[in-house]
């Protein structure tokens, strides 16, 4: 067994639970609900933990793990590097110069 992320974000290490499975790897969540209180970050020891069963998954899922984090998130405005003009997620340039989402 692996482990192959760590993050405070629960729902972030949920959601890449999701992808691994999704992809046939075989892995679970620790410490998913020790977390402190709301607003309050857990201290290092307590960030829940994506782990894979089988050691041979490890490369393969550090990729798509990559991957996720990589891709931007739907939805997220963006700033135009170019304009400094608040761009919505869903355009690929900015509307105001043309300026290519970073
Ligand atoms: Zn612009």
């Amino acid at each position: 067994m692996q482990k192959v992320y760590s993050n405070p974000d629960r729902l972030l290490i949920g959601h890449l639970a999701q992808v691994l499975e999704q992809h046939g790897i075989d892995c679970y969540v620790k410490n998913a609900f020790l977390a402190g209180g709301a607003g309050e970050l857990p201290p290092l020891e307590c960030w829940p933990e994506l782990w894979v069963r089988d050691d041979a998954d490890r490369a393969r899922a550090m990729d798509l793990i990559k991957s996720v984090l990589q891709a931007p998130e739907s939805g997220s405005e963006w700033i135009c590097p170019d304009c400094g003009e608040q761009v919505e997620g869903q355009f690929a340039a900015c509307w105001r110069c043309g300026h290519r989402a970073p």
